[in-house]
């Protein structure tokens, strides 16, 4: 869809996905605070869409969409992300303009699937569509990194390489489809308790890198088995050692089917990866018979953040 087809739209809504990472690598932690970080991104089909409308003011609203989403959670100030972004383009411009922001929900809250992210990148092409900005790709980029290290990826969207603290993004090249069911926790977990215990743990003395066969499994898939070797998250132990309940839902999810199961960013999302769409359903389907019931099946990869209507 063109914005030149449709000159002068009220609004635009854009859909940006959830993110997993199928591959997290944590170095020691960097002087200022950060660990440097060598990840590979894969944008899933759980997403949050947001319309943008020009107003005398900024606001932002969120309307659930997700049976998953805390709505409590979300703030609707100038802290949430999806109005930094937006303040943040107009910044970039010069402009004065304001909008309202509506997010319709579906990526849980805090749950290490970067939803915040998704919205603020959401956000950045539905208010350069809006107002016919023509922001070049790399500004819109930067501006991205600086709201946070996952904004980058939920612009880009499909499988690509994180690196730095996760914001310089490279597309890399995956013909396969992969399943998986997202495994959601009703307790959330902070990302930096999780590193604080991974510098006790681990510290990040390692070769955290990404192997170049786990880029050549995405490239040329066999089948899922070829990547499940490679499926790896360097936070994991901090975030069992946190929460072991985690481990509980990895040792069902072995148990129903999952070829393996991953930490989710830096949690409390867990993944059991799957063969196929119906395997999928199938191991969420027992492990609901366990209790655990705040499952998603999703696939990947999806594309970043598109636009979906212009009213
Ligand atoms: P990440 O994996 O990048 O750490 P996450 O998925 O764990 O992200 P988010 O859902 O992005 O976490 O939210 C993290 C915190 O950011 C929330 O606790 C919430 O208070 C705040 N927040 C600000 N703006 C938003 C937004 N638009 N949507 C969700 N949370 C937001």
């Amino acid at each position: 869809m063109s914005a030149a087809l449709f000159p002068d739209p009220v609004s635009v809504t854009v859909r940006a996905p959830a993110k997993i990472n199928v591959y997290l690598g944590v170095g020691k932690v960097r002087p200022d605070g950060f660990h440097p970080l060598e990840t590979v991104y894969q944008a899933v089909s759980l997403y949050d869409d947001v319309t943008v409308t020009d107003a005398e003011e900024w606001s932002v609203t969120t309307v659930v969409d997700g049976i998953h989403v805390d709505g409590a959670a979300i703030p609707d100030d100038d802290t949430n992300i999806a109005l930094r972004a937006g303040r943040a383009l107009v910044a970039h411009h010069g402009l004065e303009c304001a909008a309202s922001i509506e997010v319709r929900k579906s990526i849980p809250v805090a749950g290490g699937m970067a939803g915040g992210s998704a919205d603020a990148a959401a956000t950045l092409v539905a208010l350069d569509r809006l107002w016919s900005l023509d922001t070049a790709d790399d500004v819109l980029l930067s501006i991205a990194a600086d709201l946070g290290s996952d904004v980058p990826f939920a612009l880009v969207g499909g499988t690509a390489t994180g690196t730095g603290r996760g914001e310089i993004v490279t597309p890399v090249e995956d013909n396969g489809s992969w399943w998986w069911v997202v495994v959601f926790n009703e307790e959330g977990l902070s990302t930096p308790s999780v590193y604080g215990a991974y510098d006790l743990l681990e510290g990040g003395d390692h070769d955290y890198r990404i192997r170049p066969q786990m880029l050549e499994a995405l490239r040329a898939p066999e089948g899922a088995e070829d990547l499940v070797v490679f499926l790896y998250n360097d936070l994991e132990d901090a975030a069992f050692y946190l929460r072991p309940d985690l481990q509980r839902v990895a040792e069902a999810a072995l148990e129903c089917g999952a070829a393996t199961t991953l930490l989710s960013g830096s949690g409390p999302t867990m993944l059991a990866a799957a063969t196929s769409a119906e395997d999928a359903r199938a191991i969420a389907g027992r492990l609901a018979e366990q209790g655990y019931d705040r499952t998603a099946v999703v696939h990947g990869p999806v594309a970043g953040a598109h636009v979906v209507a212009y009213q």
